[in-house]
C-alpha cells in the first residue's frame, strides 16, 4: 500500500513574500514574482503553492486571480512555524563577487542565522553589495525549505568584531588550532574566516589574545577561503548545530 504522500507535497513551489502572512490575507505579487509563478511554473487561478514572509512561519497560498504581469495570492493556513536556527554567525572576509555569492547561498541552506563580512588587512573584495547578496539568501531559502532568511550586515573593520564579547569567536587559523571535533559547542557563536591571503600576524595574535576566541583546524590543508568558511559552518552545525 503506497505511504499516504504527505500534504502539502514538498513538491509544492515556496515563494517569498515581503508581506505579514494570515490567515485570509490577500497578496498581490510583484510582476517579477508573477512572471515567475504564471509563466516560468505554469500556474494559474486555483493552484496551491506555500509562502513565507521570514517571521510568521510557512502558509498554503491558492492563486485567487492571474493576470500576465500580476497575481493574487489567498493565504489559506498555516503549514509550518517559524523556524529556531543555532545562533551562529558566519564573520567572512568577502573574497570575489562569484565566490562571495556562491557562500552565501550556501552558508543560507546550511542554516546560519547571520552573514557578517568583515574587513581585515588582506581583504582585496569589491563593495559588497547587500541588496543583490539578499536576494541570493531570498531564493536559496526558498529553495531549501527555510522560513526565516538570515540576516546579512554592513562590511564592519575585524578590529569592531573583535570587540564582540559576549559571543564565543571561533577563529579558523590555517597557522593550527584545536579540531573542530572538541572545539565547537553550543551556544551563541561566531565562525571567523580570513581571506584569501590569509591573516596577518598582527591580526593572528590580536584575535588569539581574546579570552573569547578560540583557534580551530580546519584539517590539514589549506582550504580557499570560501571553502573553509562553508567547512567552518557544516561542522559547527554537525558539531553543535541543528544536526545533532
Ligand atoms: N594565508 C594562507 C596562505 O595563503 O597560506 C591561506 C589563507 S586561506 C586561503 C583563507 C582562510 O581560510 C584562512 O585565513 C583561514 O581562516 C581559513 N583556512 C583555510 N584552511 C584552513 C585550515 N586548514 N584550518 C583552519 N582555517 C583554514
Amino acid at each position: 500500500m503506497p505511504a499516504t504522500p504527505a500534504w502539502p507535497p514538498k513538491s509544492l513551489p515556496r515563494l517569498f513574500v515581503r508581506a505579514q502572512l494570515n490567515e485570509g490575507v490577500l497578496i498581490d505579487l510583484d510582476s517579477g514574482q508573477a512572471n515567475y509563478l504564471g509563466n516560468v511554473m505554469r500556474l494559474g487561478e486555483g493552484a496551491e503553492l506555500l509562502t513565507f514572509d521570514g517571521a510568521t512561519g510557512e502558509w498554503l497560498a491558492r492563486i485567487v486571480a492571474a493576470g500576465k504581469k500580476r497575481m493574487t495570492l489567498s493565504i489559506e493556513r498555516r503549514t509550518r512555524e517559524p523556524e529556531e536556527v543555532p545562533d551562529v554567525w558566519l564573520a567572512f572576509a568577502p573574497v570575489k563577487r562569484t565566490q562571495t555569492d556562491w557562500l552565501v547561498e550556501k552558508a543560507t541552506e546550511l542554516g546560519v542565522a547571520k552573514l557578517l563580512p568583515v574587513k581585515t588587512q588582506r581583504t582585496i573584495a569589491e563593495r559588497v553589495k547587500l541588496e543583490r547578496l539578499e536576494s541570493i539568501t531570498i531564493e536559496a531559502a526558498e529553495q531549501c525549505g527555510r522560513t526565516r532568511l538570515p540576516t546579512i550586515e554592513e562590511p564592519i573593520p575585524l578590529a569592531q568584531l573583535l570587540r564582540q564579547s559576549e559571543r564565543t569567536i571561533y577563529f579558523a587559523d590555517e597557522s593550527g588550532g584545536e579540531r573542530a571535533a572538541s572545539a565547537f559547542k553550543p551556544g551563541p557563536a561566531t565562525l571567523l574566516t580570513g581571506p584569501e591571503g590569509g591573516f596577518t600576524d598582527e591580526e593572528r595574535s590580536a584575535i588569539r589574545a581574546l579570552p573569547y576566541a578560540v583557534p580551530v583546524s580546519l584539517g590539514p590543508r589549506i582550504l580557499r577561503a570560501e571553502t573553509a568558511a562553508l567547512a567552518a559552518l557544516a561542522a559547527y552545525m554537525a558539531v553543535a548545530g541543528d544536526w545533532r
